[in-house]
């Protein structure tokens, strides 16, 4: 390979697969090309401890000095906007063409936005990036009435942290649950308990009318179909992400929803590997279409396709995992619980500590874990072993998940 490999987007799954190449014996050149101004850092922070330290700089996923000790030429505040696959080339925004013999599209996601009345007035925020994030950090340190729209993962880590610092904290959320596509219904309900103790006004089954402004600044927020507006001096929009397969597509590449990949992370150019929030493959254990959105799921993908691009091709089969940390509550998930029919609890709810086990037809999917890490990390290893565990087993505490684990 002369030309080497090119990595488009340095989020977890660039830098991951930049380290993997390495790891795998690639020592052509490799470049790393991203659209932010940062290099590589870790995003999950920047809607927990980031925000409730003004001093708290963000964390690099590696030192600067790995790059250039790897040989791995860094192009910030750069953005591809094109791709020959004829002549194996990107071009970037400034007209720059970079030639490759290996592409790696390691896009990710964007915020999605809500086309409603209001929507660009000064105090509306999203979280993606570190710009985001300091951004709402100040404006947090500002305001006194925050409203998160959106019952998801990081609009109620957001609401969270925004009640303990003392805002008066108002959440909508559209559907009849808090993260009703991601956990089971016992833990949207013990945390719509949680978040109402630390003062939060969770509002369910309630989205989003319009935002209020006086001068271009926001002050409010009325719901759909209501007329009593809730005042708002911030408001913090978590209403999911689209992925960035723009540029796939324009190259002619597969997609649906994402840049569509088979198990080895190959798009449909075998010159062209994909990684991370901004792909969708059909997932071998769910046995559907999938766009996962994790750090785990990025970095492990992003091997994956390292490994495609050097004619090594090992499929991924890693079992998905994912973390939420939503004020004081620890919530771990692993496995996919989508086409789940049966659902055990391992603890009790009422002391804040349980886990839920996902069945499909007597066989485990998936954990969720409140306060359990323990359930969690046995969880994933029974889950990548394939072992059999009945619910009556998962639902009884006297049964040590890690014997069964090493019986089978
Ligand atoms: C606030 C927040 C909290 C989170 N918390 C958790 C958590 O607790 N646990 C967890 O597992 N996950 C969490 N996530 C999700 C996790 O961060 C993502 O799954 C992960 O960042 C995906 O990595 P990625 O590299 O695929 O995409 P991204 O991180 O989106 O990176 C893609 C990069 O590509 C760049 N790019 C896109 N197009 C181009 C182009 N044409 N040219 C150049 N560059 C381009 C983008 O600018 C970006 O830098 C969180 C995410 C956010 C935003």
């Amino acid at each position: 390979m002369t030309d080497g490999v090119v990595v488009v987007g340095g989020g977890h799954a660039g830098a991951a697969a930049v380290a993997a190449l390495r790891q795998e014996g690639f020592a052509g050149p490799i470049r790393l090309v991203t659209a932010e101004a940062d290099l590589p850092y870790q995003r999950p922070p920047l809607s927990k401890a980031f925000l409730k330290d003004q001093g708290t700089e963000p964390q690099l996923i590696r030192p600067e000095a790995f790059y250039a000790a790897q040989g791995v030429d860094v192009e910030l505040g750069a953005t591809v906007t094109g791709i020959d696959r004829i002549d194996r080339t990107v071009t970037l925004a400034d007209g720059r063409r970079l030639r490759y013999d290996g592409l790696t599209l390691a896009t990710g996601a964007r915020v999605r936005k809500p086309d409603v009345e209001g929507a660009g007035l000064a105090g509306i925020h999203y979280l993606r990036t570190t710009a985001d994030a300091r951004a709402l950090r100040v404006a947090l340190g500002q305001a006194t009435s925050v409203v998160v729209i959106g019952g998801g993962f990081i609009g109620l880590e957001v609401a969270a942290t925004a009640a303990a610092l003392g805002k008066r904290v108002t959440v909508l959320e559209a559907g009849d649950r808090l993260m009703g596509r991601a956990v089971a219904p016992e833990i949207s309900r013990h945390m719509l308990e949680r978040h109402r103790e630390a003062g939060i006004d969770v509002r369910l089954a309630t989205s989003l009318g319009r935002f209020l402004g006086f001068r271009g600044q926001l002050v409010g927020v009325e719901p759909a179909g209501s007329t009593a507006p809730i005042e708002a001096e911030l408001a913090l929009v978590g209403i999911g992400v689209i992925a960035n397969s723009e540029l796939a597509q324009a190259a002619g590449l597969a997609t649906d929803g994402g840049i569509l990949v088979d198990s080895h992370m190959r798009t449909s150019d075998p010159t062209i590997v994909a990684c991370g929030d901004g792909v969708v493959f059909d997932h071998w254990h769910a046995a559907r279409r999938v766009r996962i959105e994790s750090v785990q799921n990025a970095t492990d993908q992003a091997r994956h396709a390292a490994m495609a691009l050097l004619g090594k091709p090992d499929p991924y089969r890693q079992v998905p995992w994912f973390w939420s940390d939503q004020g004081p509550t620890k919530l771990q998930m692993v496995g996919l619980s989508h086409g789940a029919d049966r659902i055990v609890l391992r603890g009790r709810a009422d002391d804040g500590r349980f886990s839920v086990f996902h069945f499909h037809r007597e066989r485990l999917i998936a954990i969720d874990s409140v306060d359990r890490p323990a359930d969690h990390m046995v969880g994933r290893r029974l889950l990548a072993a394939g072992t059999v565990l009945r619910p009556d087993q998962a639902a009884d505490e006297s049964v040590d998940l890690k014997a069964l684990l090493s019986a089978g």
